[in-house]
């Protein structure tokens, strides 16, 4: 891998925790990249009137300043969908898939805001059986077995493939938002939505929108993007109520993972998010040096 993906701090979430990990980050000495996908809640805030030294701006505006600041002070930022995040173990590093490109990060800062992921309502009384929400964590359990993803985007499509590696057959049930390019020869594209699902104690069969019919052993739910909630599951990070855990320093239970903002519950705001941010920045670089025998 060129060594210009390789990052002190990789930072999921331009919202304003993640800008604020990577301004404090950055003023520190830290390389740092931001992943944003668009999808920052200030965006939906029409008028900020509670933060301090502002009267009034709006979210959109807010949020565009925040960018532009890191940016000056040289951070990098990627418009691109993180897919997975893996612990490379052995390396002490962790590799973010995105739609694009593999980065390498000595430590990483999850800020991609609050929200558990919701399951789609015909599933919803089958929660606890056979419905996962990790391909990664889950997929093996269904060797040379028939399973479905139920999502539209590119997340989807990365869990279907990661699937295809063990099950016989894939479904890829959803309308699709982009064109697909390449696709594993075990994967079908079911273009519709899922209207019911049926089952004794757990999913046996999905019924689509115009009637037809899939016997699946299992069932994947990839709607929109990767979210913090799927992160948990992915790195095996501990969560409180759907809120990401994190110590003092705003570390998770995985050394040189750290969490803010939304993603760790409590005052959902953007002052306390800003302030979450600078902490696990900050400590971020912290841990770093620790590592490095710098302090
Ligand atoms: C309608 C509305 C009004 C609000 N009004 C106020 C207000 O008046 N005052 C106030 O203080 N707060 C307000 N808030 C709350 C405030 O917007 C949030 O508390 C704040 O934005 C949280 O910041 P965050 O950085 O934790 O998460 P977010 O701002 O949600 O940012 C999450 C970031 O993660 C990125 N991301 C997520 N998943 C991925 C992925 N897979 N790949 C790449 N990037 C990803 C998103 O693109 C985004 O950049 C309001 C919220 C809403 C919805």
């Amino acid at each position: 891998m060129a060594q210009e993906n390789v990052y002190d701090v990789l930072i999921i979430g331009g919202g304003p925790a993640g800008v604020s990990s990577g301004i404090y980050a950055r003023r520190a000495g830290a390389t740092v990249l931001i992943f944003d996908n668009g999808t920052s809640a200030l965006k939906k805030a029409k008028h900020i009137q509670n933060y301090f030294g502002i009267e009034m701006i709006t979210g959109e505006q807010l949020l565009q300043n925040g960018l532009e600041q890191v940016k000056k002070l040289g951070a990098k930022i990627k418009k691109e969908e993180v897919l997975q995040i893996i612990n490379d173990y052995d390396a002490h590093t962790y590799i973010v898939v995105t739609s694009k490109n593999r980065y390498i990060g000595r430590t990483v800062i999850i800020c991609t805001g609050a929200g558990k992921k919701k399951i789609p309502a015909p599933l919803a009384p089958f929660e606890g059986t056979n419905v996962s929400f990790c391909a990664i964590c889950d997929g093996f359990f269904y060797k040379d077995r028939v399973v479905a993803v139920v999502g539209d985007g590119q997340f989807a499509l990365h869990e279907a493939e990661e699937l295809s590696k063990n099950a016989k057959t894939v479904y890829l049930v959803g309308k699709m938002s982009k064109k697909i390019e390449k696709l594993s020869k075990n994967i079908i594209i079911v273009p519709n939505t899922l209207a019911k699902v049926e089952g004794e104690g757990k999913v046996e069969k999905l019924v689509l929108d115009d009637g037809k019919e899939l016997s699946v052993d299992g069932v994947f739910v990839a709607e929109g993007s990767l979210s913090g909630f799927e992160i948990t599951k992915q790195l095996g990070i501990i969560t409180l109520n759907n809120c990401i855990e994190v110590d003092k320093s705003f570390m998770t239970n995985l050394p040189g993972v750290f969490a803010a903002g939304d993603v760790v519950g409590g005052l959902l705001q953007v002052s306390k998010s800003v302030s979450d941010g600078a902490q696990a920045g900050i400590e971020a670089v912290r841990f770093i040096k620790v590592m490095e025998g710098d302090v």
